[in-house]
């Protein structure tokens, strides 16, 4: 959850999205027909699941980070911010609608509406999933399958069978307020806890953010409006994860696209209100806006796409 520190949007409205449309990765006319075949093999779908929520597929693989469906009303988008004393619901039926398949899934910090759904999805996947002690606590606590858990702190790279490494780096969630505060902030180190009741159980417990590589196209991704400058410091994403608000990270966004090279592809992400259900579509608040001027002035070259709820874009 990385919102409440920022003025939410006073004008939401529907509108148009552009960068939506399938683009398939492109066979260059001079390659041999054996580099052909290894580009379609490569070829990665992108599809939005809402806030950090993410589905990467290859014919081979598929991964997620942050994923979470579940979307229940906390009161996240209104002045007074989420009610910490919501009660977390884990919504299985849209679960198994939206999300079918995992090999790897990616946590970048605890907060419920990145982490609530990853127990039931890693238990019917089987997929492995990677975060830090607390997360992985937080998720035992929610009976996730102890054999699936990799715990991990940064400086990590693993491959993959299904031909993508990921690599991990140490970061922190954005901070608000007077006293650079985290929301629901702490962590659960040793022992289990208690099982996670309500959304303000399920903590921060340090972030984390990733490069997917899956050679012929990357992805970088931070689950809050934060990251290490000097831990992602020569990384070259193909894609850049990019979310509204930021206004307690300095030059957020100008900062984190000169340390990632200024990277061709620029994807908005978490800027849709989480409250409402996914197959209503994002309402596409004003915050998306100066998020796609600051990327273009400050990275004129990178191609801005704006992904609704449960679309695709192919790199
Ligand atoms: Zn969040």
């Amino acid at each position: 959850m990385t919102r409440t520190p920022d003025p939410t949007p006073a004008v939401r409205r529907r509108g148009l999205l552009k960068g939506t449309g399938v683009a398939a990765v492109a066979a260059t006319a001079a390659g041999s027909g054996i580099a052909v075949a290894q580009q379609a093999d490569t070829a990665v779908r992108l599809r939005w699941l809402g806030t950090n929520s993410w589905e990467f597929t290859t014919e081979t693989a598929t991964v997620l980070i942050d994923p979470w469906v579940s979307r229940f009303p906390t009161g996240a988008y209104t002045p007074e911010g989420a009610d910490p004393e919501t009660e977390i619901e884990v919504h299985q039926d849209v679960i198994d609608e939206h999300l079918p398949k995992a090999d790897t899934i990616l946590v970048t910090h605890g907060h419920w509406d990145h982490i609530a759904d990853v127990p039931y999805l890693a238990e019917k996947t089987g997929a492995t999933v990677l975060g830090t002690e607390t997360h992985l606590n937080l998720l035992r606590a929610m009976d996730a399958p102890e054999e699936q858990l990799s715990q991990v702190g940064g400086g990590e790279l693993y491959r993959f069978e299904g031909g993508y490494t990921v690599e991990v780096f140490r970061a922190s969630h954005s901070a608000g307020g007077e006293h650079k505060q985290i929301t629901f902030g702490g962590t659960r180190p040793g022992k289990v806890p208690k099982r996670p009741k309500k959304i303000k159980d399920l903590v921060e417990g340090g972030s984390l953010t990733y490069l997917i590589d899956f050679g012929t196209v990357s992805f970088f991704n931070a689950g809050s409006a934060s990251f290490h400058e000097r831990e992602i410091d020569g990384i070259r994403p193909t894609v850049l994860f990019i979310q509204p608000g930021g206004g307690y990270t300095p030059d957020y966004v100008e900062r984190l696209l000169a340390a990632t090279g200024y990277p061709p592809y620029v994807v908005a992400t978490h800027w849709d209100d989480f409250d409402r259900p996914l197959t209503e579509g994002a309402e596409i608040g004003a915050d998306w806006k100066p998020l796609r001027d600051r990327v273009a002035a400050a990275s004129p070259d990178s191609e801005f796409l704006l992904i609704d709820h449960l679309e695709h874009h192919d790199f």
